[in-house]
């Protein structure tokens, strides 16, 4: 990253600004827009009391009118009814679009779909998720990258009108002229003497925001530091919030290890790089930066009040030169720190490009898949090899195969043989790296991925529920077939749990978000995970260790109601336990890759000496010396 932020040009800065700025407004236009007219109400409202209310004053310090002055106190209310009414509807307008929240989703969605439809190796990639956490710790600690576009826009557009605003309303200090029997006063007319000043305000209004730019680099500069403390402080809350952990955390004091980590690390505390630095360089550089803002409102109070005592205007035009003033080098100063900000923030964008900009390598077909209600769809792996990216050696070889419609096939091996990347590799997760995949006679390649989904139905053996209600877990959506969800789930065996829940299938799973939520076994969690791929309806139905999580009598009752489960479909089993295999029509035995045997379990068990009869025997004698 340093390397990086020492090559930067400003052309480059400049072009990753305007394609995250156009990004946010291909996102969400009305946000930027309902922004836009706020800080424009924001930055002109201070203006016009200052304008009307200088009126006001002068009158009074002058001719004292009483119908001039109840025109202007009359209209000074109108204009700020109308402005303050105003900034109340586009300041909830801005709101309701785009309030922090609002922009943390735009973000993280901006995110998530990326991670979704980028190619699985990439989404896998522990790099990738490196990048992502680098970007999300800079996005929450400082509001760095893409974030930070959308906060700068917002002060841009106000600091563009405060400038205009204020160089509306201060133009007239430097025209009207100190009367000429004013005595030494008078040389404040002089050009020398305005310029003079001008050059002075110019040159603090840029000093004060340049400090403080000198605090904020110090503060990039802990970025390192804050790294693994914001990742700890991540891993914590996520820790406290996890109830499955409940346990372990109260037994092994899990908390403490945060406490021990930070002081070994000093991510935060006094010792930290940051406090460091605020007691030095960051803390002198802003406090300076504070200071020159102060000196520079004490000469603009000096220059103001002398004009006025020289009779260049009245008392009352004093508030509105000193006010004008005072916003508009406001203004310039926000100005100069929304440039140095952006210049650093470019280095953080270039980052969450990086991100955004990972290509998808894998070749994305459209032919459409043919919508057959016999669901007779023919896979054939033909010669497949594989080897994972960024690897040596093949974890699959050489694999033939053909699925029989509506088979029951059941994929056996010890751990490590290939047969969950096998799974991988038919749903297209990964395409081969030697040999084709074919459906119905043609490269899986070549349809579309989403159709191409659609033909399967899986339960991985790390499935998610979600704390939504029961049905719509079922469904995999909110708007649900209550009767098809039943049948589902009084085929998976799970109905019986359902019933006597308060709410039925309008139950929420869980209690992360609702109190009434029900907690359930891991078991029943299976069940509900079998059900939910059988109301896909799709052709093929894979379960990944579909009885991990039961125990010996629910794993039986699954295997009981298999038929029930798989219907029509064509099945493939992922197993440890060879017991269960006995079911299937057909056994795929892997060991390293490749696949030794095929055959139904009795022709497997009669060829002795093979791999399915070993491992079966291992198992049995495993059951025996367990039950004795
Ligand atoms: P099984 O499901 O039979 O236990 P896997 O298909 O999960 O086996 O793994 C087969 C081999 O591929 C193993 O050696 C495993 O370490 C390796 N492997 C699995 N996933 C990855 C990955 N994402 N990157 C690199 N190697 C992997």
């Amino acid at each position: 990253m340093k390397e990086e932020k020492e090559k930067m040009n400003w052309k480059e800065k400049i072009q990753l600004n305007r394609r995250a700025f156009a990004l946010w407004y291909r996102e969400c236009p009305a946000v930027l827009v309902s922004t836009a007219l706020y800080s424009l109400v924001n930055a002109v409202f201070p203006y016009i009391t200052l304008f009307f209310s200088a009126q006001i004053l002068n009158e009074l310090a002058g001719a004292r009118q009483k119908d001039i002055l109840v025109r202007r106190v009359l209209t000074l209310l109108a204009v700020e009814a109308v402005v303050l009414l105003l900034k109340a509807v586009v300041f909830r307008w801005k709101n309701v679009l785009s309030d922090g929240l609002c922009i943390y989703l735009y973000d993280w969605k901006r995110q998530f779909d990326k991670l979704l439809s980028m190619d699985f190796c990439d989404a896998e990639d522990t790099r990738t998720h490196e990048l992502l956490d680098a970007i999300q710790q800079t996005s929450q600690w400082g509001a760095y990258g893409m974030r930070m576009v959308y906060l700068q826009f917002r002060d841009f557009i106000e600091a563009l009108f405060q400038l205009l605003g204020g160089i509306a309303l201060s133009v007239s200090l430097f025209r009207l002229p100190v009367r000429v029997d004013a005595g030494w006063l008078t040389m404040l007319n002089h050009p020398l003497c305005i310029l003079l000043l001008v050059l002075l305000l110019f040159g603090v209004t840029v000093l004060s925001p340049c400090l403080e730019t000198i605090g904020t680099k110090c503060w990039i500069e802990c970025d390192e530091g804050f790294k693994f403390g914001n990742r700890m402080f991540q891993f914590l809350s996520r820790l406290m919030s996890e109830d499955k952990r409940a346990l372990d955390v109260r037994l092994y004091r899990q908390d403490k290890f945060f406490e021990q980590m930070d002081a070994i690390n000093c991510s935060y505390g006094i010792h930290s790089k940051a406090a460091r630095y605020g007691r030095g360089k960051m803390g002198v550089a802003c406090a300076a930066s504070a200071a020159v803002s102060r000196i520079f409102i004490g000469i603009v109070y000096l220059f103001v009040c002398l004009k006025a005592w020289g009779g260049a205007f009245g008392v009352g035009s004093v508030t509105q030169y000193i006010g004008a003033i005072t916003v508009l080098s406001g203004g310039m100063a926000k100005m100069i720190e929304i440039t140095g900000n952006a210049s650093v923030n470019a280095f953080y964008l270039k980052r969450a490009f990086s991100f955004l900009d990972i290509p998808n390598k894998m070749y994305q077909g459209s032919l459409t898949v043919e919508k057959r209600s016999d669901k007779n769809y023919e896979v054939e792996f033909c010669n497949v090899s594989f080897r994972y990216p960024g690897t040596e050696n093949d974890v699959l070889k050489n694999i033939s195969l053909k699925f029989k419609v509506g088979e029951r096939l059941a994929l056996v091996g010890q751990n490590g043989s290939g047969k969950t990347t096998f799974i991988k590799l038919l749903c297209r997760l990964y395409d081969p790296t030697e040999g084709e995949i074919l459906l119905n006679g043609i490269n899986i390649r070549k349809y579309d991925y989403q159709e191409y989904m659609r033909v399967f139905s899986v339960v991985f053996q790390d499935f998610k529920l979600l704390a939504f209600p029961v049905g719509q877990n079922v469904a995999a959506s909110v708007i649900y077939d209550t009767q098809k969800a039943e049948s589902c789930c009084r085929k998976a065996g799970v109905w019986e749990r359902i019933e006597i829940m308060p709410k039925g299938l309008e139950t929420m799973l869980f209690r992360d978000l609702s109190e009434d939520g029900v907690e359930i076994s891991g078991g029943e969690e299976q069940k509900i995970a079998i059900a939910r791929a059988m109301y896909r309806d799709s052709a093929f139905l894979i379960l990944d260790e579909p009885t991990a999580a039961l125990d010996p009598i629910a794993e039986y009752e699954i295997y009981t109601r298999l038929n029930q489960i798989v219907e029509d479909r064509t099945a493939i089993y992922i197993s440890h336990r060879l017991s269960s295999c006995r079911f299937c029509d057909e056994i795929i035995v892997f060991h390293e890759g490749s696949m030794v045997q095929q055959g139904s379990h009795e022709t497997l068990l009669m060829q002795e000496g093979g791999k399915y009869s070993e491992l079966w025997n291992a198992q049995a004698q495993y059951y025996v010396s367990d039950a004795s």
